[in-house]
């Protein structure tokens, strides 16, 4: 399917396609064969100031002011042409990504509901009357909107995660500046253009390309942006957080995490092998959400770690536009390199690094940038490879005595995801549930966001919630009005 541009993508200012103040461009790869892919136009602080001041008028002029009823009508009319171009936009996420076709396909078909699903709950955006036992005196709240929101993507999941962060935005009466990744942006470019065709008014929806730290960090410190909803690497994401503070911005952080899988000796051993190796090679390991550690009880360890590696043999690694193929390159040479690091890391501190998959490359792909799957075999909890986010095909597979350590270890970390837990222990699996510091916990089933159920993370994975009802009390503030009826 040809679906990529020849000409350089522009960026979305007001109701202008621009190719910004300068001109300049910059090359988007293929990562499963290094070459360039498409040429995107970079935006100055000139451009990014442009788009802020269009989301402001925007907003100023008309979106505040639509009825819950309009903003529901073009949310779904949007759900509509994303469905048509569906298709389209997986091609450009498994070219730009690297992710598996069959997987770019299945991700973003959850995505017209969710557009349809915030045009839903927009009656949610309402106040309520408080008792507050003073005769006379009406108290009640409104819900309002923020203003301008700047949404800064990463690349792992481009899509998604712009869908289900401005839906929510754009239900609750908020104006946007999307910021996509400078690795994988055409997704998003293609997202883009279906506004002003769904009937989305000028400024209303605005798209900026270039590094983060020129054009992400002017649009996070712009004094009209009123709330930053950030996903990405949680050192990026501490920066954001004191830049935005200066003038006390709403800030929303979805950050990294390291999550544990934890095995007890009763476990559906199949299901829970299942889970693990789906984590390892799902998106090639770079999923925020994914289980890198493996927590397996030790009477069981040695049969799980053999099914295991059974399973991860099998794996066919190789060009994500081949439907057979289970899992494509990494998302770039830096971090091929970064997680070919890791694993050296992990050799020298003491774990043994097992790889496995069968490699499918040709010519095309030859200089594309695969890693195969690889546990880390005989790890501790306490080592570098098993603290850090690696953000790839790796896992680390640690052993554990009994319920109590489980939980020490699974919660020895300074993130707070997700966490999932396998075992036919009700009460058990209850007590865990309860202890682990995790924003998100799946028992006896792999954690799959959607985008109807609260998400973000606890410690250095986040703050805040997106999706789901909380996505909209994240974007509105609260207004308190007290009014004396004696007059
Ligand atoms: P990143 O932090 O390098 O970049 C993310 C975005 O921030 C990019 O658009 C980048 O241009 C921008 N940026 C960088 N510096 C900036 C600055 N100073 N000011 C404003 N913007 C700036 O992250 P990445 O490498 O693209 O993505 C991988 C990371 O994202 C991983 O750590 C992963 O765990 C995390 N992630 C988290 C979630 C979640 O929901 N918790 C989901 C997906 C990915």
């Amino acid at each position: 399917m040809n679906v990529v541009d020849t000409r350089p993508y522009e960026l979305l200012i007001g109701e202008r396609w621009t190719a910004g103040a300068q001109g300049r461009t910059f090359d988007t790869l293929n990562p499963a064969t290094g070459q360039v892919l498409a040429q995107v136009h970079e935006a100055t602080e000139a451009d990014v100031d442009a788009a802020v001041m269009a989301a402001h008028e925007a907003y100023q002029q008309h979106w505040r002011k639509t009825t819950p009823a309009e903003r529901g009508r073009l949310l779904r009319r949007l759900a509509d042409l994303f469905e048509r171009d569906r298709e389209k936009i997986a091609w450009l996420e498994t070219l730009n990504v690297g992710k598996p076709i069959t997987h770019s396909l299945d991700s973003l078909k959850a995505m017209p509901a969710s557009l349809a699903y915030f045009a839903g709950i927009i009656p949610a955006v309402r106040g309520e009357t408080i008792p507050v036992g003073q005769p006379d005196v009406l108290n009640f709240t409104l819900r309002e909107p923020l203003g301008v929101c700047a949404l800064v993507m990463p690349w792992n999941y481009p899509m998604t995660l712009t869908v289900n962060k401005l839906g929510p935005a754009l239900a609750a009466g908020n104006t946007v500046i999307l910021k996509p990744s400078e690795v994988t942006p055409l997704s998003t470019m293609a997202l883009a253009r279906l506004f002003e065709e769904a009937g989305f008014p000028p400024g209303v929806v605005n798209v900026v390309n270039g590094p983060g730290a020129t054009v992400g960090q002017r649009l996070v410190t712009h004094p009209l942006v009123s709330r930053v909803s950030f996903t990405g690497g949680t050192v990026t994401g501490a920066r954001i957080q004191a830049a935005a503070a200066g003038d006390v911005k709403r800030v929303t952080l979805e950050l990294g995490g390291k999550s544990p899988l934890v095995v007890f000796d009763d476990a559906p051993m199949e299901k829970a092998v299942a889970v693990a190796a789906g984590d390892l090679i799902k998106n090639s390991g770079q999923v925020c959400i994914s289980c890198t550690r493996l927590l397996v009880q030790d009477g069981i360890r040695d049969e799980f770690i053999q099914r295991l590696q059974q399973r991860l043999a099998t794996v066919r690694v190789g060009s994500p536009t081949d439907p057979a193929t289970e899992m494509g390159p990494l998302v770039s040479a830096a971090q091929k390199q970064r997680v070919e690091q890791y694993i050296e890391i992990a050799g020298r501190e003491g774990a043994l690094p097992a790889a496995s998959g069968q490699m499918a490359l040709d010519a095309t792909t030859a200089a594309g940038f695969f890693v195969r799957p690889t546990l880390l075999l005989n790890s501790h909890n306490r080592m570098q490879s098993a603290q850090d986010e690696i953000f790839g095909p790796v896992q680390s597979v640690i052993g554990f005595r009994d319920e109590a350590q489980a939980l020490d270890i699974a919660n020895d970390s300074r993130y707070g995801l997700a966490a999932v837990l396998f075992t036919r222990d009700g009460g058990r699996a209850l007590r865990i549930a309860h202890g682990l510091q995790s924003g998100s916990v799946a028992i006896n089933t792999g954690v799959r966001t959607s985008f109807d159920a609260p998400f973000g993370g606890y410690k250095q994975s986040g703050i805040g919630k997106e999706r789901g009802l909380e996505a909209i009390y994240e974007n509105t503030q609260l207004k308190n009005v007290k009014y004396d009826m004696s007059v």
